[in-house]
């Protein structure tokens, strides 16, 4: 599947385009036609979307606004198709800033415009690319530990740059947690548009969320385009690194698939092994007696055929939310362990094909896909992060934190009581009785109720006791008879990096230093082991803001930050320093104590086993950016 980026001329009759209109998205439609003619009285005051209903594409705009836009929308494409784009010289910055008054219906903020000039940069331009470039046979290379999303896209900008680098996947193909997790109905909860490189926009994405054979290709096609595939070294995994403080390198210790061990020594390590790379099994008494098959969702065993069986499935997470509905097609019983029942946002189009007529539009009008990347990323992204944060005054904080989260409740309660109205009984046990928010909300279009629903379908809420060779016994004694077990159980999230052995500096373990409380500076530098850099560390993973692709960007921008200095000013590592690391944690923790994930006492993989949040930013997406664009010398000792 090639990565497709232009933008065809209109040759369409008014017929054809007034159908594709009839799946426009029209926030991001009047915009990117105001750009293109040139007109940007499109972006009337009456048509602004109010953005107020959270998952609905059209930004909660009336029937009678929408139909004013596609009125309005059919004249400016009968402009474009006729008259040609305009060709006024105006700069992008003023287009951003008007786009964005209109959409948000607040003037711009200085802090965003850069952001969002890189964001909406041109089909074909990449504003983040290094501009610099290491000198040719540089005496310098980086490792790599990963090929999936953020080791491909460190390998874009390394080779941009010119440094020399390998990378160390130990699977057999590239995508990482999208080659792995490839259990029945997996796809992701991040609109494509905004889960995709900025660099490699596609438009015509098959669906509006990207299910996971297709990211797969996506992955697989950009490492291809990108020429980054021959660059890593496939079925070997990195056992261990160590840091020479005498020579300032790190050695790391490889074991190929059924090879010798053997070494290799760079100046640089990245780690872009991810979080949920190591699959959790439930710590249940009897695991291991159980006589049949059983498996994690992440490593999914297909040999297995579930036709006809009786399973069980303990867990009802992000990932068996996808693939309960899927089985439960099949399965002859389905016994589901819920422990704690999930806040589901009903998002009508998660299932959907993309319509033809919003491809045709995409393929035609230019910069829409842009613009529709800007509306995903104010409406899917910040727009929800002030639900999330604690009203100290609010009362009581168990099943909200304030005002603006209680709302989300209530609107996320209706929801689910329409659709269990037939059902009081399953109402009763999928409620949640704690914020929303202080979790990962799931996404659905209904079909987690109807496989509740289903007669072979049973929703199990006592506590497990035990697994036996027969199924899994409750602490109520009642066993529940199955064939087969599907964990849907999580990941070790806390234990980064997990289960490679780090030694930096004096011989200090990372594993010790860290002992079960991973930070890092930035996610991504820790002191006492320099040049060694995290992708998606410790408090860079976000709740109900942005995509974790955008963090990625940031971070690796920030590496190559540092590895310029590096090579620019001579000097062979550096160290975060320690005061800096522990200012900029200390600010961290406070903030995410002050999020609902971080006050609710709910289970969640975001805290440790000391109880603090290890995993997630609390702030907004540009806070991020703007402290990732550049490292500040100042911040780190060069040995
Ligand atoms: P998860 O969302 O953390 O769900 C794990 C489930 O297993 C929870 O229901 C948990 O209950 C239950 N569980 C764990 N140990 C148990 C035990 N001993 N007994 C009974 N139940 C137990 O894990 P996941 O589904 O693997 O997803 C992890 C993360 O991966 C997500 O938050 C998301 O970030 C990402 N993900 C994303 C997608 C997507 O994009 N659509 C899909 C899958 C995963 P408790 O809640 O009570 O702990």
């Amino acid at each position: 599947m090639p990565i497709t980026r232009a933008t065809e001329p209109i040759t369409a009759d008014d017929e054809t385009m007034r159908r594709a209109l009839e799946n426009a998205i029209l926030p991001a439609l009047l915009p990117a036609l105001a750009q293109a003619t040139g007109d940007f009285s499109l972006l009337r005051e009456e048509l602004r979307p109010p953005a107020t209903v959270p998952g609905d594409p059209q930004g909660g705009m009336t029937p009678e606004q929408q139909a004013a836009a596609r009125d309005l929308a059919f004249d400016a494409l009968k402009a474009l198709r006729d008259g040609g784009a305009s060709e006024e010289q105006r700069s992008i910055e003023d287009d951003v800033r008007r786009v964005f008054d209109w959409m948000t219906a607040s003037p711009a903020s200085d802090d965003y415009i850069p952001l969002l000039l890189e964001e909406l940069a041109p089909a074909g331009q990449d504003p983040r690319a290094p501009t610099w470039h290491a000198d040719d046979g540089v005496d310098f290379r980086v490792a790599v530990i990963g090929a999936g999303m953020s080791g491909i896209l460190a390998g874009v900008r390394l080779k941009q740059a010119g440094v020399p680098f390998v990378i160390i996947e130990k699977n057999e193909d590239v995508g990482g947690t999208w080659l792995e997790n490839s259990y029945p109905g997996a796809r992701v909860d991040v609109q494509s548009a905004f889960y995709s490189y900025s660099f490699a926009q596609k438009i015509d994405w098959p669906n509006p969320f990207s299910t996971q054979p297709v990211l797969l290709d996506y992955f697989r096609d950009c490492a291809d385009e990108q020429g980054i595939r021959e660059h890593i070294r496939f079925n070997t995994e990195v056992r261990s690194a160590t840091f020479d403080e005498e020579a300032c390198t790190w050695s790391l210790r490889l074991q190929p698939t059924g090879g010798a061990e053997e070494s290799i020594e760079v100046q640089v390590v990245i780690s872009a092994v991810g979080q949920l790379n190591r699959p959790k099994l439930p710590d249940i008494a009897g695991l291991d007696s159980f006589k049949g098959p059983s498996f994690h969702s992440a490593q999914w065993d297909h040999s297995v055929d579930l036709a006809g069986k009786r399973v069980a499935v303990i867990g009802t997470g992000a990932s068996a939310a996808q693939f309960v509905p899927e089985i439960a097609k099949e399965v002859a019983e389905l016994s589901l362990f819920q422990r704690t029942p999930a806040w589901f946002l009903p998002i009508a189009n998660y299932h959907d094909e993309t319509p033809a007529g919003l491809l045709w539009l995409f393929r035609h009008i230019p910069n829409y896909m842009h613009w529709y990347r800007f509306w995903l990323f104010w409406t899917s992204s910040d727009g929800l992060l002030p639900a999330a944060i604690v009203d100290e005054d609010w009362q009581p904080q168990d099943r909200s934190v304030s005002e603006a989260n209680d709302q989300l409740r209530k609107l996320l309660t209706m929801s689910l009581q329409a659709q269990y109205a037939d059902r009081p009984d399953l109402l009763e046990k999928t409620l949640p009785t704690y914020p929303p928010t202080a979790k990962r909300f799931l996404l659905d279009n209904g079909s987690w109720p109807a496989a509740l629903k289903r007669e072979n379908v049973h929703l199990i809420t006592e506590e497990i006791k035990e697994i036996t060779p027969d199924g899994v016994v409750t602490v109520e004694g009642d066993l529940h008879a199955a064939d087969v077990i599907i964990c849907g159980t999580g990941f070790h999230a806390s234990h980064f990096l997990m289960p490679m052995k780090v030694t930096g500096r004096r011989g200090i373990e990372l594993t010790a230093q860290w002992d079960g409380d991973a930070r890092a500076y930035l996610g991504m530098t820790v002191p006492n082991f320099p040049n060694f850099f995290l992708l998606y560390g410790p408090n860079t993973n976000i709740v109900v803001n942005g995509s974790i692709i955008y963090f990625s960007e940031c971070e690796v921008q920030y590496v190559l930050g540092c590895l310029r200095m590096l090579l620019e000013d001579g000097h062979r590592a550096m160290d975060c320093k320690q005061q800096v690391h522990d200012a900029y944690n200390e600010r961290i923790d406070a903030a995410n104590l002050q999020r609902s994930w971080g006050v609710s006492d709910v289970n969640s993989w975001y805290k440790n086993e000391h109880g603090r949040v290890a995993q997630n930013w609390p702030f907004n997406l540009v806070e991020y950016w703007q402290q990732t664009r550049e490292p500040d010398p100042a911040d780190y000792v060069f040995l």
